[in-house]
C-alpha cells in the first residue's frame, strides 16, 4: 500500500538510547531533560529564539490565541486543514474568511482590508504547503489596523525566507510535529515566540498558570510536550537533512515528469522548500477523481488536501462565497511523497496520473 505519506520511524536502537535515559532518570514530563534538549536543538536548527514544545499543534494554535487576547473576528484562510478555522471556533472567535490567490493558495492579503471590522483582532494566515505567505504586505496591513498576527506555520518546518527563518514572523507562528509531518514527535508542536515576556507567560500558561509550586499567575492549560514524544524528535532531527534531500529526489522527479501536463502552486520564490507536500491540480473534479480512484485500484492513496474548503463547515454560517477556495480544494490532490518511495513506484502514479488526463 502506497499512501500520501509514511511516518519516518528512525533507528531504533537509537529511540531505545533516549528511552533507556528516561527510564534511568525516572522522569517522563514535566520539562524533563529530553524536552529541554529537542527545545535547545530545534532553535539552532529552525534559527528561531524561543520555542515553547507543546502536546499537538491544535493546542499550540489554541495557547497562542489565548495568550494574544484574542478576542471577536479573525481574519483566516478557508484552505487549509480544519484545525486552523476549528481552533477559533473552540476558543469562542469568529473565523472570518478571505479567499485565496489563485496561484499562491495563500491568503490573498490583497482582500484582507475589506474585512476588517472594529472587531476584528487578529490575522490567522497559513503558509499553506510550505509556500509563505506575503509576510510583509501581511505584516503591514495588522501595523497599520492595530491587529496581530499567527501563522499557522504547521508546513513550514526548516523553511527560510530571504535567508531567514520563516517562523521569525508575525507575532507567534506554531508548528505542527504530528506523525504525518515531516519532521515529527509522535504528536507534538511548538510555538515560535518573538517576545521574550510573552514567551514566558507562555511557559506558565502551558502548565496550569503554576510558576513554582503553590504559586499560580494567570489562567493555564495542560499543553506540555512528554519525554517519550521529546526523545522522538531528538532521533527524527538527526535525520532530518537525509530525510528532506530524499524527498527532494521524489518532488524533482515528479516535477519533471509532470510538469508539461499538469498546474501547480506557485512558490514564493524568495523562500527554501521543504518538499513536504506534492500538490497538483487538475482541470476538474471529474478527472480528478477518476484518476484519485485509478490510483486506488493499485492499492496507492492519495489525499485530497485541502478538500472541502473550510468555508463549507457546518458550524460556519458567514463567508459561504469562498470561490477560488472552493474551486481549488475540488481540483487538487496530494500524490505520495515521503522518504522510502521508490523510482518504480513513483513510475507507476506518474503513468496512471498521464493516462488520466
Ligand atoms: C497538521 C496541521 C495542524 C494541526 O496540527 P496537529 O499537530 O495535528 O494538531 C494545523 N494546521 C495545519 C495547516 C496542519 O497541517
Amino acid at each position: 500500500m502506497i499512501n500520501v505519506t509514511k511516518t519516518y520511524l528512525p533507528d531504533k536502537s537509537k529511540y531505545k538510547e533516549y528511552v533507556d535515559q528516561i527510564f534511568e532518570s525516572g522522569w517522563i514530563t514535566n520539562q524533563g531533560d529530553l524536552v529541554k534538549k529537542l527545545k535547545n536543538r530545534l532553535e539552532s536548527y529552525l534559527g528561531v529564539k524561543n520555542i515553547l514544545l507543546v502536546t499537538n499543534g491544535t493546542l499550540a494554535l489554541q495557547v497562542a490565541y489565548k495568550l494574544l487576547g484574542l478576542t471577536g473576528e479573525v481574519i483566516t484562510t478557508p484552505f487549509s486543514f480544519v484545525a486552523t478555522t476549528s481552533s477559533l471556533v473552540w476558543e469562542g472567535l469568529q473565523p472570518i474568511f478571505v479567499d485565496i490567490d489563485s496561484q499562491t493558495l495563500c491568503i490573498d492579503y490583497k482582500q484582507i482590508k475589506d474585512k476588517i471590522t472594529s472587531r476584528t483582532s487578529a490575522i490567522v494566515p497559513v503558509h499553506v504547503f510550505g509556500n509563505c505567505c506575503e509576510v510583509e504586505e501581511i505584516e503591514r496591513i495588522a501595523r497599520k489596523n492595530d491587529l496581530k498576527i499567527v501563522y499557522d506555520a504547521a508546513h513550514t518546518f526548516g523553511i527560510d525566507y530571504k535567508n531567514e527563518s520563516i517562523l521569525n514572523y508575525g507575532d507567534i507562528s506554531i508548528l505542527s510535529f504530528h506523525a504525518t509531518k515531516i519532521f515529527h514527535t509522535i504528536e507534538g508542536g511548538a510555538l515560535i515566540i518573538n517576545d521574550d515576556e510573552l514567551y514566558k507567560r507562555a511557559e506558565r500558561m502551558i502548565n496550569f498558570g503554576i510558576i513554582r509550586q503553590e504559586n499560580i499567575e494567570g489562567l493555564g492549560i495542560n499543553a506540555k510536550m512528554n519525554e517519550f514524544q521529546a526523545a522522538m524528535g531528538l532521533a527524527v532531527l538527526d535525520d532530518m537533512d537525509d530525510i528532506i534531500h530524499k524527498r527532494k529526489g521524489i518532488y524533482e522527479y515528479y516535477l519533471d515528469k509532470l510538469s508539461n501536463k499538469l498546474r501547480f502552486p506557485k512558490y514564493n520564490v524568495d523562500s527554501t522548500k521543504n518538499y513536504s507536500y506534492f500538490p497538483i491540480i487538475f482541470e476538474s473534479e471529474e478527472i480528478l477523481s477518476n484518476i484519485k480512484q485509478k490510483l486506488e485500484n493499485e492499492n496507492i492513496f492519495p489525499r485530497r488536501y485541502f478538500y472541502p474548503s473550510l468555508d463549507t463547515l457546518d458550524y460556519i454560517s458567514n463567508d459561504k462565497n469562498m470561490n477560488i477556495s472552493n474551486e481549488i480544494s475540488r481540483r487538487i490532490l496530494c500524490l505520495p511523497i515521503y522518504h522510502t518511495l521508490k523510482r518504480p513506484e513513483q513510475d507507476q502514479i506518474i503513468r496512471i496520473i498521464k493516462k488520466g488526463i
